[in-house]
């Protein structure tokens, strides 16, 4: 027997935590911010039947290229983007580390803003890139200012800016993506490096309306990079696909680090098949968004201080001992999202039924003084 402590572990990787958010059997499951409508049975039989049409072939390698699912995706994302412009791998936190592994790596840097989506420092551990952490304002927000001055001090070779944001469910302005591109484009014009920006879009179908995409800053920045998932909105995070879309030079740098044939028949067969069926896919989407302005105006009432949300979660704050009404939440049955930040909360907008009992239980774990 032995343990980690007493293992060659790589220097950069010592007194790190692997992700573990709780997976509890209760019966309202609100911490990951997946899409907690199960999948449509017409979706699910449409998966079933292109992957018997994949089974008997798996003998073989599945297509490397992934070319058909990458022309789905294209045609999913519109904008004029062709396949060309599309990559994928299982996940979106897969891809962001093929990104790392790419364009980061030893005496490299990533710029981040936190709190932000607790996957960039571990899988900037974990490709050997140091993290660099420009903070943002009292109340959570990133000024295109702020941001800017940041990447032109610290001069990175990447920059992560979740939109919207995770835990605080904001998405950023157009202009923050604008001043980020623009200042590591003259960090680069006065001999230094460029940057990639990666805009991580995990929850861009959630978006308030009026809420632009970074697909449409994509033309002529052939350095800013526009990651997508299928594991939110569509309802597909057991599938594990997530994707991006770049100009196609970013393709062929993920291509020297990926490994070989890494997305499986079936996972290209479920993608392209539930690609088929968009629509019904994210019919859900509007009955979330709905639950979450409603968890959004009672926390409001409730003078909990929620953040704006353009995602399918709410993060909320005011709470005199956030931990404790986790634990009363919890004991209620339904589990919400802990942060680490003193005060506040997070809690993903599932079905009414789901947001009905999370705000009764609140409601009465604040009434017994949690
Ligand atoms: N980015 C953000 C901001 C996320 O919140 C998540 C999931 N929690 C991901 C990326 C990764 O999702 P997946 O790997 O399932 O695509």
């Amino acid at each position: 027997m032995t343990d980690l402590s007493s293992l060659p572990l790589r220097e950069g990787l010592r007194g790190q935590s692997p992700y573990g958010a709780p997976q509890l059997d209760v019966p309202f499951m609100l911490n990951t911010n997946e899409n907690t409508h199960p999948v449509p049975p017409e979706v699910a039989e449409a998966v079933v039947a292109r992957v018997a049409q994949v089974a008997g072939g798996l003998n073989r390698y599945p297509d490397r290229e992934f070319t058909r699912l990458r022309e789905s995706l294209a045609g999913y994302l519109g904008h004029g983007l062709t396949a060309a412009h599309v990559w994928a791998a299982n996940g979106s936190n897969e891809v962001l580390q093929q990104i790392l592994q790419a364009f980061g790596g030893p005496r490299r840097s990533v710029l981040s803003f936190l709190p932000s989506y607790s996957m960039y420092p571990l899988l900037a551990a974990g490709t050997d890139t140091a993290f660099v952490d420009g903070g943002r304002a009292a109340d959570h927000t990133l000024s295109a200012e702020h941001a800017a001055a940041m990447v032109r001090e610290h001069r990175p070779n990447l920059v992560f800016l979740a939109s919207p944001n995770n835990p605080t469910g904001t998405a950023l302005g157009l202009d923050v993506i604008e001043a980020v591109y623009t200042a590591q484009a003259r960090n680069e014009a006065e001999g230094g490096p460029g940057a990639m920006v990666v805009v991580d879009e995990a929850y861009a179908e959630f978006a308030l309306d009026g809420t632009p995409s970074a697909l449409t800053l994509l033309e002529g920045r052939e350095r800013l990079i526009v990651t997508r998932t299928m594991s939110k909105a569509f309802a597909l995070a057991g599938a594990r696909l997530g994707y991006l879309a770049a100009d196609p030079a970013v393709a062929d740098a993920l291509r020297l680090v990926r490994l070989p044939y890494h997305l499986s028949s079936v996972t290209q067969a479920t993608a392209i098949a539930a690609l088929e069926h968009v629509e019904t896919l994210l019919e859900t989407v509007a009955d979330i968004k709905a639950q979450r302005d409603r968890i959004v105006a009672r926390l409001r009432e409730l003078g909990l201080d929620p953040a704006v949300s353009d995602s399918n979660f709410v993060f909320f704050g005011h709470l005199e001992d956030a931990h404790a009404v986790w634990e009363a939440l919890l004991e209620r049955g339904v589990l919400v999202r802990d942060v680490g930040i003193p005060h506040h909360l997070r809690v993903t907008a599932g079905t009414e039924e789901e947001t009905t009992a999370f705000l009764t239980a609140l409601e009465e774990a604040l009434a017994a003084g949690a």
